[in-house]
């Protein structure tokens, strides 16, 4: 471990514990995944359709994002049509098609609330008619907004490279995905053209789920285990969804990554605690460079 890797991960540690000390409530960890971009989308829909942005202040743009000169000038006087998700991108539709695109990495946030001052970790500012401000804020500065008209948003390589959605394909479309392929499951289900959306966390919930090491190769897994697999990855999104859908409000109006999902964890961030299903001590093994939280009964290793 590098000095700075180390630096950031004393920082992100004070800054987890900051939060849940102050905010009362414990933050999910690491990048956000199909469920907290879905919420964020659901929530910002709903409170930001029909208000027209009156101003847009760039407050400090990431490397990555849309130079502001560009970007900036497209906004002035649109008014949002819609907010929705697509894999992991936040995109939020402007009444003449003009969409902006959010990709909010490891830490960025999209928060409508009221005006306020901007603050070190904001990059980018638009006020809205009614007076409420959406903000678009990122610690770490791997995210990025940038625009697209309806031609280019279909030519975007990053969707265009997407596998399909979770929600949409069929469990048995997903299975044939990965039972003819050579690459480790958790491996392949982090591969965003494989099936788009699923990070780690989701990831090693599945797997313990359906009872498969992570380190599995993709055709050791029969068709049967591979559609118990993914519709386990169904269920699981859709139980994350519904439940972090509950506390949407501190999505859209706090800074933190709420959500009750979190209290459901089986194996995520849990090596060294006890199995839940059978008493098991809890393993971890990296696997394409993410470590991987198994119970070594309950998911027993096969080639
Ligand atoms: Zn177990």
């Amino acid at each position: 471990m590098n000095a700075g890797r180390g630096l950031f991960v004393v920082l992100s540690r004070w800054a987890h514990r900051h939060a849940f000390l102050s905010l009362g409530f414990r933050v999910v960890r690491g990048m956000p995944e199909l469920p907290e971009v879905e919420v964020i989308a659901r929530g910002l829909h709903s409170s930001l359709v029909g208000l027209r942005i009156t101003s847009v202040e760039h407050v400090d743009l990431t490397r990555l994002s849309e130079p502001a000169d560009s970007l900036l000038p497209k906004l002035v006087g649109k008014t949002v049509k819609r907010a929705y998700r697509r894999a992991k991108v936040l995109l939020i539709e402007m009444d003449d098609a003009l969409t902006l695109a959010f990709h909010l990495k490891m830490t960025g946030r999209v928060v409508h609330g009221p005006t306020r001052d901007a603050d070190k970790h904001d990059r980018l500012f638009l006020a809205l008619d009614d007076g409420s401000l959406l903000s678009f804020s990122d610690m770490r500065k791997f995210g990025y907004v940038r625009s697209f008209t309806p031609e280019e948003l279909e030519d975007w390589d990053l969707l265009k490279k997407a596998g399909p959605e979770p929600l949409e394909a069929s469990a048995t479309a997903l299975a044939k995905r990965v039972v003819d392929r050579k690459g480790r499951i958790k491996a392949l289900l982090l591969d965003q053209s494989v099936v788009v959306g699923v990070g780690n966390i989701y990831a090693d919930e599945v797997l313990f789920r359906a009872g498969i090491h992570p380190e599995t190769r993709g055709h050791r897994i029969s068709t049967v285990k591979a559609r118990k697999l993914f519709s386990e990855l169904q269920s699981v999104l859709r139980q994350a969804i519904a439940e972090n859908g509950s506390s949407i409000r501190d999505y859209v109006n706090a800074d933190g990554d709420a959500g009750a999902f979190q209290n459901n964890f089986n194996v995520y961030g849990k090596k060294g605690e006890p199995c839940g299903a059978c008493g098991s001590t809890l393993r971890a093994v990296k696997v394409a460079g993410r470590t991987s939280t198994f119970c070594p009964k309950c998911q027993p290793k096969r080639g």
